[in-house]
């Protein structure tokens, strides 16, 4: 029996289901499935409407917000969200900066920044990488320096996710000169609209502007906008990126595409008329992109069943990590040998074409994926870990 067949989680999974009939309206569903750059303020709408439901960080303690339910009812939630075609929210407060500063931030800074991500109020973006520290995140060299009551911040970052609309940054910065590169590092929270801040947009190879460069020139940040032990950022940065990798499987949002997969090859035709479906050729694909994804889940359900008892998934974020993202990957390819020609249309005015419906969004996504296998560490360092925490070598 599958363990999601029980009363409890059918019962919770209709309620979902009723919640979602409800609230989702017609406009967040065709911009989830339109692309992955939502615009902020349809995400906020639908926070708020998440968060007005008491579900708004599901993953949250009960103490700062979270509904209190276990790591199975979430997954069942991310699933009904992924087939309804929900918009994501704000990965990045919801996922890194709320949890971070669950973990170390101060009761004032609790109070401060939480309820914002909660809401849907304030947007969050991460600044660690630099145009030279990217893998190697511990040779980053934005660093700040004590002046009266204030750090005085100047440096680079790049590749912002949400730079240009997000109110707050979490930002790795070394403040630390004489110690080993990765106990030098602190963490700060900094307001987007301070002074000596300059965002630059980077259009990402999809034609869509969600990442940015970012220039600190002598930006002044309040001393208590510290998060935790000065130094101690690189262990905060660690864990932070564990939760992301996690994250970054995405399996509840697999699954719905390679659902959507089925039912494109279920409709589209060769120039002999006949069904793609009905090929073996794609049979053999699709079948292996489900074998694929039914590992992906139980390797997930496996890291869920360990938070249950209390774990930190540890290196199996990894696994996860690199499963997970080649997975997406591949199904977004195989969406693009099914369409041929009519998939590579990647404009607007294209939407009224023949094809049209069945080709929504998966060019966007297929060009942006790119980025699944490097983000959140490359998967060449997630082997690396792999290698050194599960292998030993
Ligand atoms: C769309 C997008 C959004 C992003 N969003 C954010 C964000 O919001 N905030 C943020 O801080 N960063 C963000 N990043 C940055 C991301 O984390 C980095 O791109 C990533 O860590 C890789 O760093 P890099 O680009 O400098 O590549 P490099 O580190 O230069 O790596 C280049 C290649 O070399 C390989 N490589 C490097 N070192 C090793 C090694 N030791 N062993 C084997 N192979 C190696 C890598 O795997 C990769 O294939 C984003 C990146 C992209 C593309």
């Amino acid at each position: 029996m599958s363990i999601f067949n029980t009363p409890e989680l059918r019962a919770f999974r209709a309620e979902v289901r009723q919640f979602l009939d409800a609230e989702l309206d017609d406009e967040l569903r065709q911009a989830t499935r339109a692309g992955l750059h939502i615009p902020r303020a349809l995400v906020a709408r639908w926070q708020a409407a998440l968060h007005g439901r008491g579900w708004g960080a599901p993953h949250w303690p009960v103490a700062t917000g979270g509904p209190g339910w276990n790591a199975l009812q979430r997954y069942v939630f991310e699933e009904e969200l992924a087939f309804a075609d929900a918009p994501p929210g704000d990965v990045l407060g919801l996922f890194l900066a709320g949890p971070m500063l669950i973990a170390e931030g101060n009761a004032e800074q609790k109070t401060r920044y939480l309820p914002g991500v909660l809401s849907g109020e304030n947007f969050w973006c991460q600044g660690f990488s630099e145009p030279n520290a990217g893998s190697d995140l511990a040779s980053l060299k934005t660093h700040a320096r004590l002046d009266g009551d204030d750090w005085v911040i100047s440096g680079q970052k790049t590749w912002l996710t949400g730079g240009h609309e997000a109110d707050l940054m979490f930002l790795l910065a070394r403040t630390e000169f004489e110690a080993k590169p990765q106990a030098g590092l602190s963490m700060f929270i900094i307001d987007m609209k301070s002074p000596g801040l300059t965002v630059n947009p980077i259009i990402t190879i999809d034609e869509g502007h969600s990442v940015n460069a970012l220039f600190l020139d002598e930006v002044r940040v309040p001393r208590e906008n510290l998060v935790g032990t000065r130094g101690a950022g690189w262990g905060y940065a660690k864990d932070l990126l564990a939760r992301e990798r996690v994250n970054n499987a995405q399996a509840p949002r697999t699954k719905r595409d390679l659902v959507a997969l089925e039912k494109l090859a279920g409709r589209l035709q060769g120039s002999d008329g006949e069904l793609l479906a009905s090929r073996p050729v794609i049979q053999r694909r699709l079948a292996s992109l489900t074998v694929d994804y039914v590992a992906l889940e139980s390797a997930v359900l496996g890291v869920i069943a360990e938070q249950m008892a209390g774990k930190e998934p540890g290196p199996a974020a990894s696994t996860l990590k690199i499963r997970g993202s080649e997975l997406q990957q591949r199904v977004t390819e195989t969406a693009m040998t099914l369409l041929g020609e009519a998939g590579i249309v990647l404009h607007p005015e294209y939407h009224g074409g023949p094809l049209a419906t069945e080709a929504e969004g998966w060019i966007d996504r297929h060009l942006f994926r790119r980025v699944v296998t490097i983000y959140a560490g490359s998967n060449e360092i997630q082997k690396t870990i792999i290698a050194k925490s599960l292998l030993d070598m």
